[in-house]
C-alpha cells in the first residue's frame, strides 16, 4: 500500500527555465520525432534567450504542402503550420495550427528529409525578424491572442495570431493588422521561391547528388502526390544539366541566427 501522498502535484508540465535562465527541455517533443542519424535536420543547441527574435517561414512539401510560420521565444521556435500561407489582406484569416518548438538553429534548414517525421522538402521562403506588441508574450500566448510586428523579405508589419476554438485545442488564426503593408496580394503566388534567391521545391531537390525517392514519393496521394511527382521530374531534369554535382549553397543571406 502506498502512503497517501498530501499535496498530489499535477503531472509536471515542462520547465521552461532552468535556475540559470536557460530554456532547458523546450526541444523534447522536437528532438523526440526526430532520428537524427537519418534526417539533415539539426537537433539544436541549448536554447539562449536573445534580445533579436528570429522569424522565419519555411515552405514544406510534405504529407501536405504548408507554411511553417515560425517566430524566436525563449531561445526556440514557436511554430505553426499554414495550410495557405500568410496573406497580407486583413479581411483573410488563415488557419495555423500550432506544432512543437523547433530550435533556432532551424530558422537556416532548407533541403530535403528523405525519410521518417515530415519527409519531404523545405524551402526556406521568407526570413527576417520580429517584435511582440505585449510585455508578456507567455501571457498572451496563455490568452490565445498574440499582436507581433514583423520584418522580414516578404511578411512585413503587424500582425495577430488569434487561438480559435474552431478546429481544436492547437488552432490559431494568423490575421494582417489593417496598416500601411497590409494589401490584396497573394504572397505565396507572387514569391513562390526561396529567400536564399536558390529557385523553389525543384531547385532543392535538385542539390541531392540523388533522387532521395526514386520509386516512389514519401507522399503518393492526392495533389500532394502529384506535385511531388511534378517537382522529381524537374529536379531530374536540372541534376542532368549540370555534369558536375550541384554546389549547395552557402548560408543564406540575412544570417542573424
Ligand atoms: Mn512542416
Amino acid at each position: 500500500m502506498t502512503a497517501p501522498t498530501k499535496n498530489k502535484k499535477p503531472p509536471a508540465k515542462p520547465a521552461a527555465k532552468n535556475p540559470a535562465g536557460e530554456a532547458t527541455d523546450l526541444l523534447t517533443t522536437y528532438r523526440n520525432k526526430r532520428d537524427f542519424a537519418t534526417t539533415p535536420e539539426p537537433a539544436g543547441a541549448q536554447p539562449r534567450e536573445r534580445k533579436i527574435r528570429f522569424f522565419c517561414i519555411q515552405k514544406h512539401l510534405a504529407s501536405h504542402l504548408h507554411y511553417d510560420f515560425r517566430l524566436e521565444h525563449h531561445g526556440v521556435l514557436l511554430s505553426w503550420a499554414v495550410p495557405k500561407g500568410p496573406s497580407p489582406n486583413p479581411s483573410i484569416k488563415r488557419l495555423a495550427m500550432q506544432v512543437e518548438d523547433h530550435p533556432r538553429e532551424y530558422g537556416t534548414f532548407e533541403g530535403v528529409i528523405p525519410s521518417g517525421y515530415g519527409a519531404g522538402i523545405v524551402v526556406l521562403w521568407d526570413q527576417g525578424v520580429w517584435q511582440p506588441l505585449v510585455d508578456d508574450v507567455d501571457a498572451a500566448l496563455a490568452r490565445g491572442n498574440l499582436p507581433f510586428v514583423v520584418l522580414a523579405e516578404k511578411v512585413k508589419g503587424g500582425w495577430n495570431l488569434i487561438r480559435t476554438e474552431r478546429a481544436g485545442p492547437k488552432a490559431w488564426l494568423l490575421i494582417k493588422h489593417k496598416d500601411e503593408l497590409a494589401s490584396t496580394n497573394e504572397l505565396t503566388e507572387d514569391f513562390p521561391g526561396s529567400v536564399t534567391g536558390h529557385g523553389d521545391f525543384a531547385e532543392v531537390l535538385a542539390r541531392e547528388p540523388r533522387d532521395p525517392w526514386p520509386g516512389e514519393p514519401p507522399t503518393t496521394g492526392g495533389e500532394t502526390g502529384e506535385l511531388f511527382r511534378t517537382i522529381m521530374v524537374r529536379a531530374k531534369k536540372l541534376r542532368g544539366k549540370s555534369s558536375q554535382p550541384v554546389v549547395k549553397p552557402a548560408k543564406p543571406p540575412m544570417g542573424i541566427s
